[in-house]
């Protein structure tokens, strides 16, 4: 089969990750007898740059026509102060939002061979952290109302948590159907004890779970549940939660699963033309130096596999030479633990996924 990918390579380490994974693409299509057809179009600061905004028309119908979309990161240091509406990131929003991508699934599993780059104490980690978080990416806070205008103490600024009932329903149906092929059990995390769009939130939560009599049903406050994480990782099976609430909690969920440069995602919509990219972002610290880790880009381009084309075979390959790659011992910088060994570059640990992959 031909499958046409748009790659947003976007800044910072962008470029060098979504290479990364394009390389195992094409050496999976090559094994398993499929054709992977990648157009760049660009995003992010590199569009601003190049043609003075982050989100060109062409990316956008170049996004639309494709089977699917392949994203590094946007943003970085030299775009910092830009007005808000101008920066890099508003342009991830507008891309989500223009491809109607309002599930976000971020799958947080610690790798056994992961166990000393996890922060978490040993006997916590001992119970296994196997998480799929579901986060409602195109409403909230990040797209609600926003500005400045003269408040009760002068100039103040404001941002609107807004959620409709439509919004909470839809993303609510996709927790409780990942939860029935997994180990049944949803938490649904908000903050209802103060905001009224959390209660909105968690009444409608409740009315769809009882579509779902098999999945047990449990809330948990959002300050809890950062807590609960580190506490007991092992508790949660699927969380469903708002854009930024998400947004916070699955970075935490990196560091209780080794490193942000292993947790990949994947933006849904309700079409199979989905988006793929890690959860960090452009790691502009340590951009263009061949440091980035880029396993999360490359499980982002399993999970292209598996969500928008069925290709569960070639997915799970992909996972598994990841997995064979670390219980090698195979690091980047980012995942060293207190070992001393030699860190791998982004490429060394390109060469070696693919030198696993069978
Ligand atoms: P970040 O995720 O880019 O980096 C945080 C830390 O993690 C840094 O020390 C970085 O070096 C490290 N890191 C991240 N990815 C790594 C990888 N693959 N391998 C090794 N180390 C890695 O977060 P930040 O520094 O807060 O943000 C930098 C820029 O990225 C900002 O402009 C921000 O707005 C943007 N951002 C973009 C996205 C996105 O495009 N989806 C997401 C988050 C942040």
């Amino acid at each position: 089969m031909n499958y046409n990918i748009a790659l947003l390579r976007g800044d910072g380490i962008g470029p060098e990750i979504v290479d990364s994974a394009c390389e195992v693409l094409k050496k999976t299509g090559d094994i398993y007898g499929h054709t992977f057809n990648f157009t760049p179009y660009l995003i992010g600061g590199a569009a601003i740059d190049a043609c003075g905004e982050g989100l060109p028309k062409e990316t956008v119908e170049g996004c639309v026509n494709s089977d699917s979309v392949l994203l590094g990161a946007v943003g970085g240091p030299k775009w910092d102060t830009l007005p808000g509406n101008k920066r890099p990131e508003k342009a991830l929003l507008g891309i989500r939002s223009a491809l109607g991508l309002y599930t976000n699934i971020r799958p947080a599993k610690l790798f056994p061979a992961m166990a000393d780059a996890c922060l978490l104490r040993k006997d916590v980690a001992e119970k296994g952290v196997d998480i799929v978080m579901i986060r409602e990416l195109t409403g909230g806070i990040y797209f609600g109302e926003r500005g400045r205008r003269d408040g009760k103490y002068g100039p103040e600024a404001y941002d609107t948590e807004a959620y409709s009932v439509m919004e909470i329903e839809r993303i609510a149906h996709v927790a409780f159907k990942t939860a029935m092929i997994r180990r049944k059990k949803v938490v649904s995390i908000d903050k209802a004890n103060v905001l009224e769009s959390s209660r909105l939130w968690r009444e409608t939560v409740h009315r769809i779970a009882e579509q779902y009599p098999e999945v047990e049903c449990t809330d948990m406050l959002v300050d809890n549940a950062a807590m609960q994480l580190i506490k007991n990782p092992a508790q949660f099976d699927v969380i469903v939660t708002t854009n930024m609430f998400g947004d916070i909690l699955s970075d935490e969920c990196s560091q209780i699963t080794g490193s942000i440069g292993l947790l990949p995602s994947a933006s849904l919509g309700d079409t199979t033309c989905g988006m793929y990219e890690p959860i960090h972002g452009s790691a502009p610290d340590i951009a263009g130096m061949n440091k980035a880790n880029p396993l999360a880009t490359i499980l982002s381009a399993a999970m292209m596999l598996r969500y928008s084309f069925g290709l569960e075979t070639e997915a799970v390959a992909i996972e598994k030479a990841v997995e064979d790659v670390l219980d090698a011992g195979f690091r980047t910088g980012d995942i060293l633990g207190a070992s001393d060994a030699t860190p791998l570059s982004c490429t060394e640990m390109t060469a070696k996924v693919l030198e696993y992959l069978k």
